[in-house]
């Protein structure tokens, strides 16, 4: 076991610095994760070293970093226990994924009067796709609706299925509050129907093991920046059978077989789905932040996340006048609150001044905002390299704000 908080505060070079004159306190995790120096490293020793376009050359760099980029979809394949390395999907990021299943899938199997299941608790990244493919069907999008802890009613999902349904997409993890869903199960009622399942997998791969086989999700996308390795690059993870019966997404060079000015006849997959230049040192650096999270291990990441979130909870819950959103019984580090009569916004400025970044407002997931009857929260979301230290800083400023309200 190799999970010593010192050591990993000391492979995250960005820990080091202050901010505002103090000792740099990161609890924005959930936007976007900072970078262990095994992934700066590699991705700096391919610039340095191999760079060279992949796939198509014939000479020695070119040759070397396609390996490398196939060996990172080997490293994905793994991490998630998908069964096949073409059923991953290199992608420019969450967001990216699901547009990809909303334009192939969605245009191939939606039409008017079918219905798209999603939840009440999803990022916009998982709202507006499948809205606008309703639009431009005549289709219906249905919500899961979810209690005042931010939990899913699955009994109500079970009323909203439908014969008419024909997709349904929802998170693993909320990033607004944490919340994690049952998806195993959210899956297997959908397939009882003989529906697939997308997972927007975008705050659960750097907190839970993953195995999309167990979970038998159609697809799980994610994000490399959210898991602590570079922006750019993400996944989609897709099961071969429906992979190879939908038609490609962008169209271009790489993603082809055979092209003459009549016509076109596309590439196997993976390649089908990755017209153009791919991120290949976008896919290099995510596999080894894979690598990196493996090494330290998942169960102990969890574990100590666990033990964090618990901390945090009853620190802030001790101060008056707080109120934390999220209260689910399966969450992550996710420590989403408002102070009584103060706009989170001027809260975020000031424990900013503190050297502490939070987020602050709707957490692109306005629909559950409204559902609370708030305009936004603040919001720390934990990673493996925050301490108990840096939460009673954080209880310290939030004081600290209170006091200047008062
Ligand atoms: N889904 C969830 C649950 C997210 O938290 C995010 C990012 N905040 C996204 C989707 C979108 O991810 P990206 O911006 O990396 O495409």
């Amino acid at each position: 076991m190799t999970f010593d908080i010192n050591n990993i505060r000391n492979d995250f070079p960005i820990l080091q610095r202050k901010v505002h004159n103090r000792p740099f306190v990161y609890f924005d995790n959930a936007a976007t994760t900072q970078k262990p120096l095994k992934v700066i490293e590699r991705m700096d020793k391919v610039y340095r070293e191999t760079n060279s376009n992949i796939h198509r050359g014939v000479h020695y760099l070119s040759d070397i970093t396609t390996n490398d980029f196939e060996a990172a979809r080997e490293t994905v394949r793994n991490f998630i226990n998908a069964r096949h390395d073409h059923e991953i999907i290199f992608t420019p990021g969450t967001t990216a994924g699901i547009n990809l299943v909303a334009y192939t899938l969605g245009e191939k199997v939606i039409r008017r009067g079918d219905e798209i299941i999603i939840s009440a608790i999803e990022h916009h990244a998982n709202i507006v796709p499948w809205q606008m493919l309703c639009e431009r069907k005549k289709a219906k999008l249905r919500v899961i609706p979810m209690n005042d802890n931010g939990e899913l009613l699955l009994e109500e999902y079970r009323k909203l299925l439908s014969p008419r349904t024909r997709i349904v997409a929802v998170t693993h993890v909320a990033n607004s509050i944490g919340t994690v869903n049952p998806v195993k199960q959210i899956i297997e009622i959908a397939h009882s129907q003989g529906v697939p399942v997308l997972i927007d997998g975008a705050q659960a791969i750097q907190h839970l093991r993953v195995d999309v086989q167990e979970l038998d999700a159609d697809f799980y996308v994610f994000s490399g920046h959210k898991m602590y390795g570079p922006t750019g690059i993400g996944v989609l993870y897709g099961k071969e059978g429906i992979l190879e019966e939908i038609p490609p997404y962008q169209t271009g060079g790489e993603m082809v077989d055979q092209v003459s000015f009549e016509k076109t006849t596309f590439n196997s997959l993976p390649f089908k789905f990755e017209a153009g230049t791919p991120n290949y040192i976008g896919a290099i650096g995510m596999g080894a932040a894979m690598e990196y999270l493996k090494e330290k291990g998942l169960d102990e990441i969890a574990a100590y996340e666990k033990d964090l979130l618990e901390y945090g909870t009853r620190r802030l819950s001790e101060i008056e006048g707080l109120y934390l959103f999220g209260r689910a019984k399966e969450k992550i580090g996710v420590l989403s609150f408002v102070l009584k009569g103060i706009h989170p916004y001027d809260a975020g400025m000031i424990i900013d001044k503190h050297g502490i970044a939070v987020r602050t407002g709707n957490h692109c997931a306005q629909p559950i905002m409204e559902r609370f009857g708030i305009g936004g929260t603040v919001r720390a979301s934990l990673a493996f390299y925050n301490t108990r230290k840096e939460i009673d800083r954080l209880c310290e400023a939030v004081e600290k704000v209170k006091e200047m309200f008062s």
